[in-house]
């Protein structure tokens, strides 16, 4: 590498510690936790070819790399405090490191969100993040809490990521606004943090629409031991989306992948606090179906009528 590994890191990623007791720059970070609180972590890892396309531009890249991340902080209703940075890539691009390192910062920053450590090879691209958060030590959201009579609900809209991803695999054509647009929902997705920060309390369970809304609702159902009716075509849908045959909007906002909205359950008495929630949150709900005792999943139309096309979720070792 021309640049120096430790100069690299200086450049690029090494920032003066704020809230963490001591940042990058030792043999390990620290970080506290206030009382009462417990430390929520998770990790995702971004492959190229696998979770990006080699087109997206470095600030983008460093964008979403965090985003995903900080999805899963706020599927679970915990606050972002730091993260660390694994980063593989073939030869120092200063280029590229420069939009990276900017796209990755400004998100991080955003959210408060400390980049307090992580680890820098020569390899081929390949970007893993873990991030550390706070969430009461009972208050998480999870994915086993659902009950039957909940609401279904889901944050956003959903299926533009996968719309711009078919596009881009030459299955379907979009005029050069609308393919921008779905192209950036794929490439900058927005985490939900704030929605998942006001749902405590409210939500029964939650979980991120990483792997397609069918696929990740069904680990909701399955670890609560549930079943849901989704009403298929009360799915939101940006316009760009709602403008495609409805077999394509069926199959994007089912089973897409990489949207990054929240879907989570709440009791049906609980409405207004939902609708509280996310408007101190900034974002749209829709209430999607409900949950029943009975497991498996119902998709019915807008009449009530059985849908009998079934979708699977991307599976990353199927495809
Ligand atoms: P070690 O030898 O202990 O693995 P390294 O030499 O890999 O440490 O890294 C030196 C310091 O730089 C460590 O504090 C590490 O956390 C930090 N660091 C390495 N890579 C990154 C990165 N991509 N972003 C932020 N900090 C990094
Ligand atoms: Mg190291």
């Amino acid at each position: 590498m021309s640049l120096g590994e430790f100069d690299l890191i200086a450049r690029y990623f090494q920032r003066p510690a704020r809230r963490a007791l001591l940042g990058s720059g030792d043999d390990c970070a620290l970080l506290a936790v206030a009382p009462g609180m417990a430390l929520a972590t998770s990790t995702d890892m971004l492959v190229e070819g696998r979770h990006f396309l080699s087109t997206v531009r470095p600030e983008r890249l460093g964008h979403k790399a965090l985003a995903v991340n900080l999805s899963d902080l706020a599927a679970c209703g915990a606050n972002p405090l730091a993260f660390t940075l694994a980063l593989a890539m073939p030869r120092v691009d200063e280029a590229f490191l420069d939009g990276f390192s900017r796209g990755l910062l400004a998100l991080a920053d955003a959210h408060g969100c400390e980049l307090v450590g992580g680890d820098t090879t020569a390899g081929p691209l390949n970007v893993c993040i873990t991030v550390f958060g706070e969430v009461p030590r009972d208050g998480a959201l999870l994915r086993s809490g659902a009950r039957a009579g909940d609401d279904v609900w889901v944050s956003g809209t959903l299926g533009d990521a996968r719309l711009a991803l078919e596009a881009f695999r030459g299955h379907l054509v979009l005029d050069g606004a609308a393919l921008e647009a779905s192209r950036a929902a794929m490439e900058q997705p927005q985490p939900r943090v704030a929605l998942g920060l006001a749902l405590r309390g409210i939500a029964h369970s939650a979980i991120d629409v990483s792997d397609g809304l069918l696929g990740d609702l069904s680990h909701i159902l399955r670890l609560s031991g549930v079943g849901a009716t989704l009403e298929v075509d009360a799915m939101p849908r940006s316009a760009v989306l709602a403008a495609q045959p409805l077999a394509v909007q069926r199959e994007c906002a089912l089973s897409g992948g990489d949207d990054y909205e929240l879907v989570f359950t709440a009791a049906a008495d609980r409405r207004d606090a939902v609708a509280a929630a996310a408007r101190d949150a900034g974002v749209a709900v829709t209430r999607i179906g409900h949950i029943d005792a009975q497991e498996g999943v119902r998709c019915v139309d807008a009449q009530g009528r059985a849908v009998a096309q079934c979708f699977s979720s991307f599976d990353h070792f199927k495809s």
